[in-house]
């Protein structure tokens, strides 16, 4: 399955009665560039505008598409999971859950086909108490204490991160964009490079007094540690064959 498909869709972003426009923009960013794309907006004070646009940097279709509705009832009616993200933690009723928790839990009740909604509140107060009460649990993430309140776009970019992470490792995929890798060259190829090498530090009159087996299983240790590509092997079988070149120059 592949990330922009299902479980996303399921997954949806309410943002409740948010003041600034600007907010409601780097939310869609924030949620684009995890690939989520399902944004419901519960009565925004500004909505369509110029500064959402600008700030979602070219997010739009997620503006476009987002879902106004004037409540959060309307918002989550036909969600099965409904979790509240909240700056605060006193004097809080439901469980509380850490984002990467709630990540693993979205992500595989999304995956069974439930609709889930991650609800984040207002700029100045957050959610309202009985906002709380239509939430199954609540999410916090662990911020200082004295200094607990993220701003709204980067909250909601923790959590979209979090459930990308967590359906990246779900779905076993690399969370890193795969770079193109030669493959370490073959022991055959190794072996010669080895020949080469003793005869080339024999040549130069490396091993003096040293045991030159010694000093080769050291050597083999350290190239076995870094299993040289076809283009690093070329490299070091050059400066070899340059170095026996040389030699050969001198003793002329
Ligand atoms: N002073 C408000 C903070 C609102 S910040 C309050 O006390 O709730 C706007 C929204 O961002 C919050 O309602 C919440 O949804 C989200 N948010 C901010 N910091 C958060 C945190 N540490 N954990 C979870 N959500 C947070």
């Amino acid at each position: 399955m592949s990330f922009e498909q299902l479980p996303y869709k399921n997954i949806r972003i309410v943002l409740v009665n948010t003041t600034h426009p600007g907010n409601i923009g780097s939310a869609a960013r924030a949620m684009k560039t995890m690939g989520l794309s399902s944004l419901y907006l519960v009565d925004p004070v500004d909505f369509p505008s110029g500064e959402a646009r600008a700030l979602s940097s070219g997010a739009t279709d997620l503006l476009e598409n987002a879902t106004v509705v004037s409540s959060l009832r309307e918002a989550i009616a036909d969600c099965e999971l409904v979790v509240g993200a909240s700056a605060r933690v006193r004097g809080i009723s439901l469980s509380l859950t850490d984002p990467r928790d709630t990540a693993r839990d979205v992500v595989a009740e999304a995956k069974n086909g439930a609709k889930v909604a991650l609800v984040f509140g207002r700029e100045d107060r957050g959610l309202t108490n009985e906002e709380l009460r239509l939430c199954h649990r609540q999410v916090h993430i662990p911020s200082v204490a004295e200094f607990s309140s993220l701003n709204l776009a980067a909250s909601v970019q923790v959590l979209c991160y979090e459930m990308r992470m967590e359906a990246l490792v779900q779905e076993g995929e690399s969370k890193v964009p795969e770079v193109r890798e030669y493959a370490p060259v073959s022991s055959e190829q190794m072996e010669g490079y080895y020949s080469h090498l003793r005869e080339t530090l024999e040549g130069v009159g490396f091993f003096k007094s040293c045991n030159p087996d010694k000093i080769m299983a050291k050597l083999r240790r350290l190239y076995a540690r870094s299993r040289p590509n076809a283009v690093e092997y070329n490299i070091l079988r050059g400066i070899l064959s340059e170095t026996q070149v040389a030699l050969r120059n001198l003793r002329k």
